[in-house]
């Protein structure tokens, strides 16, 4: 068999253009990438793919609270020592870590999956909000704390979701100021998230 030079190359151009569709790496990166690939150890390439794979296969929505997970309920939702009286309201699963990292909040989370922002198409039906509404139904919950991000879309989804809450007499409280206005929780640090949940005021 001899060796074509156009059949060779195709795996490697088909690996370029699957890169170059991941946000921040243009054919450049894509093409620096695909080489590194070609030359790294077999095992450690092995390794990447099955773990590409696996996140698709094995992670999972908490069908609770929307947490990503890899066993369904999440360990949160399925842990009896939880608060169930108390919902935090968070953008997106990567918020949650910062609050736990903080220990000061024993409560469930629930996971919105995106902010209100027009400008970008996101309006509340693309939120977790209609799952939101239906766990505040079973009469356990006293307390929702909204936990949006301290940015314009962060705070109109807040009181957007404080005007729906209301009405079901469930208290609803914001995280204190102190986190910084435009600021992501995600890079807030330990000391500012645990203020800022102690000091949590009504909305
Ligand atoms: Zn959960």
């Amino acid at each position: 068999m001899s060796f074509n030079p156009v059949s060779a190359a195709e795996p490697i151009a088909k690996l370029i253009e699957e890169l170059s569709k991941l946000p921040g790496i243009g054919p450049k990166s894509a093409q620096r990438l695909t080489y590194y690939l070609l030359r790294a150890p077999a095992d450690q390439v092995q390794a990447l793919a099955e773990a590409i794979k696996a996140v698709k296969e094995k992670v999972v929505l908490c069908s609770a609270c929307l947490n990503i997970t890899d066993s369904d309920p999440c360990a949160i939702c399925k842990d009896e020592e939880r608060d169930r009286t108390k919902i935090c309201v968070v953008e997106e699963p990567i918020d949650i870590l910062p609050l736990e990292r903080t220990k000061k909040y024993n409560g469930l989370y629930h996971v919105l999956h995106g902010v209100i922002a027009p400008t970008e198409g996101m309006g509340p039906e693309e939120l977790k909000i209609k799952e939101l509404l239906s766990r505040l139904n079973d009469g356990l919950v006293t307390e929702v704390i909204l936990a949006t991000n301290p940015n314009l879309e962060g705070e109109a989804t807040a009181m957007y979701l404080q005007r729906l809450i209301a009405p079901l007499g469930i208290r609803t409280t914001r995280l204190a100021r102190g986190l910084p206005y435009g600021g992501d929780l995600e890079y807030a640090d330990d000391v500012t998230i645990s203020r800022a949940l102690e000091e949590r005021r009504e909305v």
